[in-house]
């Protein structure tokens, strides 16, 4: 072989140690694969996994004072799979993970899983989503975990309302979760307010003065009809992002209230002068933000979802336990992207249509948020 090309293939050997040298050091993954777009130009590097549907509340949009069908034990993915999962993801340019549910505390495990989700190759920051309740008794062992953001879900600041919603007590104790989050330094702590026309619209200011002396980040969130048939159709709550925008700025402008940056999903993000935190509004019912998608869902129950509103069954937990290798999972995923609507309206409709066709699937439809994971 000339020697140029021992050269060539020396400088590439080189090339490649180096690289594979860098990746080491950036923890990059080894063996990197394209990354997951779908066919509207999209690239999903985020991923919300529900490591549990049971919760320590029953709030009225979510589910009832029953509580749903839950998934049994035997039937919620196990944390090897959840981390191979992840490994995987993590190899197709997955960067952000969150945790949520149901209420991820709840979970026997879940420091643990946020401490081996942290080392996986690739991952860049590790979230949460907890309704603070059971918070405290985590908090420390989750920073020291690697735990990066925590996003922590509260519709009241006034203890008759909490339990009204909730079906349970607890408002102090969610809002300690929210000072000692900050106190501990986490470094993204925000606050998720579900706002609904004629339950907490009147505390809207309220909670964005939290963000006065607080440096955290309050998201107002839209209603959506993820509530288990309870108060969605009776159609009286759902308050507009551009309601509530025109609320906010109509209020603070004297102000000289400014926007301010935010994630993909924060369309509408604003900081007053002089505040430590800030605030906005997630159109998650208008779906403004569809353009923007990054985001990828596992349901606790194993179940890929390319869209908050679709309902295609993509059934990864029965790929993974009938001895699925990684390049069958890395398929799953870009079948489930490939077949991903162009925003969630389309999305919705699809799966009402398919609704009415499969009739006898309708066990498998998801009518609480807490079979999703948010
Ligand atoms: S509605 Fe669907 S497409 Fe739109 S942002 Fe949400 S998950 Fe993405």
């Amino acid at each position: 072989m000339p020697n140029n090309s021992l050269n060539q293939k020396s400088l590439g050997a080189q090339a490649g140690t180096a690289s594979a040298v860098s990746a080491l050091q950036e923890n990059l993954p080894a063996h990197p694969l394209p990354p997951l777009q779908d066919r509207h130009g999209r690239t999903f590097d985020y991923v919300r996994i529900a490591v549990i549907e049971q919760c320590n509340l029953r709030c009225t949009y979510c589910m009832p004072e029953e509580g749903v069908q839950f998934k049994e034990k035997d039937m919620v993915l196990r944390t090897d799979e959840i981390l191979r999962v992840v490994e995987i993801l993590a190899r197709m340019g997955v960067r952000k993970v969150r945790y949520t549910g149901g209420e991820p505390t709840v979970r026997s495990d879940i420091v643990d899983i946020v401490e081996r989700t942290v080392k996986v190759p690739g991952v860049k920051a590790v979230h949460m989503t907890t309704n603070g309740l059971l918070f405290p008794k985590y908090a420390k062992a989750l920073r020291d975990a690697g735990l990066f953001g925590v996003n922590i879900s509260l519709d009241t600041l006034k203890a008759d309302k909490f339990e009204t919603i909730t079906r349970r007590s607890g408002v102090d104790k969610v809002l300690e979760s929210i000072d000692l989050a900050v106190e501990l330094g986490f470094p993204r702590v925000k606050v998720n307010v579900v706002l609904m026309r004629g339950f907490n619209e009147d505390e809207l200011l309220d909670f964005c003065e939290l963000t006065k002396d607080k440096p955290i980040t309050v998201r107002f969130i839209e209603f959506m009809p993820f509530d288990a048939h309870q108060i969605w159709e009776n159609g009286q709550h759902f308050a507009s992002a551009a309601d509530l925008c025109g609320q906010i700025e109509r209020h603070y402008k004297p102000q000289g209230l400014a926007p301010s940056q935010g994630t993909r999903t924060e369309h509408h993000m604003y900081q007053v002068p002089g505040y430590a935190g800030k605030f906005g509004v997630i159109p998650a019912f208008t779906r403004s933000l569809c353009g923007n998608c990054s985001r990828i869902r596992v349901t606790a129950d194993g179940s890929i979802m390319n869209c908050l509103y679709s309902e295609a069954p993509y059934y990864l937990r029965d790929l993974l336990r009938r001895g699925g290798t990684d390049d069958d999972i890395v398929a799953l995923f870009r079948k489930a992207f490939d077949d991903k609507y162009k925003d969630g309206f389309e999305a919705k409709k699809a799966a009402s249509v398919a609704a009415k066709i499969n009739v006898s699937d309708i066990s498998r439809s998801r009518a609480s948020m807490t079979q999703i994971g948010g």
